[in-house]
C-alpha cells in the first residue's frame, strides 16, 4: 500500500523564528518532499498568555521567504478550544482525567509528583490532569535509535487543561496531528521528553501514532538550546547563506553555491537522507554565533 506521507511544522508563536526552529522546519519539509509528501504549517498558539498573532504572522512570513509554504490552509490552535474540550471530556468519560487544585508549592512538597491527597474540587480554580501512569511504549526513531518509555517510571500526571482554561500543548498536539492525518513527525530532540505521554494519549484515544523522528538540537558552548526563552535572535528573511548553514547542521556536505533558495531546497530534497548524528545536542560552530 502506498504511504501517503503528511508532515508538518508546528511552531508556538511566542517569538520570531530563530535558527533552531528554522532547522526543524527545513528538516520536516525535506523529509516530506523527499517522499513526495504533503507538508503543513500549524500555529500552536494554544497558550494565549504567551503566544501572539503578531509572531504567528512573522513566523509565516519568514517561513515563506525560505519557500516553506504550507500545502493546506494554516491551522491555528487558538480556534480549536471546543474541539480540545470534546476530547478532554472523552478522556473524562473514560475515567482518565481528574480535576486538580494543587498549587506549585503543593507539588514542590511532593517532589513534583502528584499527591494522592489532592481533593479535586471543581468549585475552586482547578486544572485537569491525566492519570498517565501505566504503559510501555517503544518505537524506532530513524535518527535517535530505539526509544523506550515506561510511564510508571515517569510518575507524572500531565496537565491537559490549565487552571486559566488554556489547553496544554500535550493534548492539542496529539488531537491535531491525528485530525490532520499526520503520518510523520520530524521535530527537535527536546520534544522526546514529551513523547511518552503523547504515545499514551494516542493509546487512550485508540489512534495510531504517527512515525516519529527527532533531529538533534543546536546548543551553544554552555549547552543551552537556542530558544525564545534564551532570547534567540530572529533570523533574516530569505537569506541563502542562512539556509546553507541550516543544511550544514542537517548533515549535508558539499553544499553547492547556489544563489536561489528554491534551487538550494530542491538540491537538498534530492539529497536528504536523515544522515544526522544520533545525538540530542549538536554544538554550534563559532562561525555561527551571530545566530544566537
Ligand atoms: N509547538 C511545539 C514547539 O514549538 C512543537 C510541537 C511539535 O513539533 O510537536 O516547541
Amino acid at each position: 500500500m502506498c504511504h501517503m506521507y503528511r508532515g508538518r511544522f508546528a511552531p508556538s508563536p511566542t517569538g520570531p523564528l530563530h535558527f533552531g526552529s528554522l532547522l526543524s522546519a527545513v528538516a520536516s519539509y525535506l523529509d516530506a518532499r523527499s517522499q513526495a509528501g504533503t507538508w503543513l504549517i500549524r500555529l500552536e498558539d494554544v497558550d494565549g498568555t504567551r503566544c501572539s498573532s503578531h509572531f504567528s504572522q512573522t513566523i509565516i512570513e519568514t517561513l515563506n521567504s525560505y519557500q516553506l509554504i504550507s500545502d493546506e490552509e494554516i491551522l491555528y490552535q487558538s480556534d480549536r478550544h471546543e474541539l480540545y474540550q470534546n476530547h478532554l471530556e472523552h478522556l473524562f468519560d473514560l475515567g482518565l482525567v481528574y480535576p486538580c487544585n494543587c498549587t506549585r508549592a503543593d507539588l514542590k512538597r511532593t517532589g513534583g509528583l502528584h499527591p494522592d491527597c489532592c481533593n479535586g474540587h471543581t468549585n475552586t480554580p482547578h486544572s485537569w490532569r491525566a492519570k498517565c501512569e501505566q504503559g510501555c511504549y517503544t518505537y524506532e526513531d530513524p535518527i535517535q535509535g530505539t526509544q523506550h518509555f515506561d510511564l510508571s517510571e515517569l510518575r507524572n500526571h500531565p496537565v491537559l487543561k490549565r487552571k486559566d482554561n488554556y489547553f496544554s500543548y500535550q493534548l492539542a498536539v496529539v488531537v491535531d496531528d491525528h485530525l490532520q492525518n499526520i503520518t510523520d513527525i520530524v521535530r527537535g530532540a527536546d520534544l522526546l521528553e514529551t513523547t511518552g505521554q503523547q504515545l499514551w494519549l494516542y493509546d487512550q484515544f485508540t489512534w495510531q501514532a504517527p512515525k516519529l523522528c527527532h533531529i538533534p538540537l543546536i546548543v551553544n558552548a554552555q549547552g543551552d538550546k537556542i530558544s525564545k526563552q534564551n532570547h534567540a535572535k530572529a533570523i533574516d528573511d530569505g537569506c541563502t547563506d542562512t539556509l546553507r548553514r541550516v543544511l550544514h547542521y542537517l548533515g549535508f556536505s558539499n553544499i553547492p553555491a547556489m544563489r536561489s533558495i528554491d534551487t538550494l531546497l530542491k538540491w537538498a530534497t534530492e539529497n536528504w537522507n536523515r544522515n544526522l548524528p544520533a545525538h540530542h545536542n549538536l554544538a554550534l560552530n563559532s562561525q555561527d554565533l551571530h545566530f544566537i
